[in-house]
């Protein structure tokens, strides 16, 4: 048996018999972690409320097993809260939205539990944090997180220099299979042929430049969603569920 610590953001509470739920965390030591949390859904439970999703928190854990995985899962025995993000989430569609579809992909990109997975932990902590200021579009706040998503897991975009010869950009044609922009030689069948404020806007949102994706004008923000969840698509064997509500 043994006591464990760790910060996390709440991806899921489902419930589990009259009183308790099944938390789902993706914390920055342990990555995917299920608990259980013991009288959470009894009316004023504080305790309870610190666990909705979108909630990032400190938490400590109870294990039975010597393993995280296995033997049970481990209780959650204390929590506080670091930021209670989900106020400002889930009282506005568009970051509601959003921020399902932000902590379904985050669940997706770190399936194994216990394995730590902490540049996507820290993507999600930012993406909320910047979702929950409201300083952005939320669906753009969503694209530059999808994007990051899928680079800090092995699948880096290029939107500007050639994908394939390294050709300095700016290149036109984007092909899913080379993860980016073709330059001319390069090009192979198949390949969309965006807007080069699309791709600006693209390259914008990978390198956090808000700056330009802030100016870019609202006609190419429905092609670049369009772009970015056919990437992730082409990466995660299912979809994410969530994203067909996120509005554009
Ligand atoms: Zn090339």
């Amino acid at each position: 048996m043994s006591l464990f610590r760790d910060d996390g953001v709440v991806l899921r509470a489902q419930k589990l018999g009259e009183a308790d739920r099944i938390i789902t965390l993706l914390t920055r030591q342990h990555g995917k972690v299920r608990a259980v949390a013991r009288g959470v859904r009894k009316t004023k439970s504080k305790f309870g409320a610190r666990l909705e999703p979108f909630s990032h928190v400190d938490v400590q854990f109870f294990s039975r097993g010597s393993e995280l995985v296995g033997r049970g899962l481990p209780l959650c025995t204390q929590v506080e809260t670091i930021a209670p993000y989900g106020g400002s989430i889930v009282t506005d569609y568009g970051r509601y939205t959003a921020g399902t579809a932000m902590l379904e992909t985050a669940e997706r990109f770190a399936e194994n539990e216990g394995e730590p997975a902490v540049q996507q932990y820290l993507l999600l902590v930012g993406g909320l944090r910047t979702l929950a200021a409201g300083l952005h579009e939320s669906h753009l706040v969503l694209d530059a997180f999808l994007l990051r998503s899928l680079a800090v897991n092995g699948y880096g975009a290029s939107f500007t220099d050639c994908a394939k010869c390294g050709l300095e950009g700016p290149n036109r044609f984007f092909s899913l299979p080379a993860g980016g922009v073709l330059c001319g030689d390069c090009r192979v069948p198949g390949c969309a042929v965006p807007s080069p404020e699309t791709l600006v806007l693209l390259g914008a949102l990978l390198s956090g430049d808000w700056r330009t994706a802030d100016a870019c004008e609202p006609r190419y923000w429905r092609e670049g969603s369009g772009l970015v969840a056919a990437y992730l698509q082409w990466h995660l064997e299912r979809g994410i569920r969530s994203m067909r509500y996120v509005e554009k």
